[in-house]
């Protein structure tokens, strides 16, 4: 007979284990332990509308871009770990508000064809995959793809943000846009929110009457 090995029984006993320091202990829906949950540089929640940001009737963020949500963010994108997006997106689903109003369709703000293949998946699809497995949301990440790769926006002022994306994106799926009331977009970080904004103007042209913008994290 072979010997059960320890770290597996921890594994079915506890089969989560916390995103940012590996310990057991992650509850159901919980991708950190209690510990590290606290320590998370949550947002305090506030109506936040930048002017720039006008297009949206809430935008709301969970946490401060900062150690250890930019190492998260960053692994979940660049070390290709959908484990991470998806408990981003849980966060996310922790933090934000009930809904008096839900959203007819949760979208991801998306990605070029090209750059997600060579990512594997669009991080914001995954972590709003999570958060509708949660809120029990439709995902429609059909609804809108990018048209034109843009180069990284890092770097870039506001102006020049609002350059690069112009006619980046379309409706793949216009009459189903159409009939949305209320669409959520979301995304991993917030900054200047030139990118989410030339997605809800494509949806808005379309009829879209609510627009929501929820992300994981935005910039101090
Ligand atoms: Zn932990």
């Amino acid at each position: 007979m072979s010997w059960i090995r320890v770290d597996q029984v921890l594994d079915t006993l506890f089969p989560s284990r916390c995103l940012l320091c590996g310990q057991s202990g992650a509850g159901v829906g919980i991708p950190a332990c209690a510990g590290c949950m606290i320590d998370l540089p949550w947002l305090e929640q506030q109506g936040q509308c930048s002017p720039a940001l006008g297009l949206f009737a809430a935008v709301q963020s969970a946490l401060i871009y900062e150690y250890p949500v930019d190492r998260l963010v960053a692994a979940a994108k660049f070390g290709r770990q959908v484990p991470v997006a998806r408990g981003l997106g849980q966060l996310l689903a922790l933090r934000m508000p009930a809904l008096a109003e839900p959203p007819d369709a949760v979208v991801p703000v998306p990605l070029h064809w090209r750059r997600e293949a060579s990512r594997g998946f669009n991080q914001a699809e995954e972590i709003a995959r999570a958060l509708c497995a949660v809120r029990r949301w439709s995902l429609r990440a059909d609804l809108c793809r990018r048209i034109r790769p843009t180069p990284e926006q890092s770097g870039l002022g506001a102006a020049g943000r609002r350059d690069n994306l112009r006619g980046a994106f379309a409706l793949s799926n216009a009459r189903a846009a159409g009939r949305c009331r209320h669409v959520l977009l979301v995304d991993d970080v917030l900054t200047t929110g030139a990118t989410a904004t030339a997605v809800g103007e494509i949806f808005q042209a379309a009829g879209v009457r609510q627009l929501s913008l929820w992300t994981v994290a935005r910039t101090p």
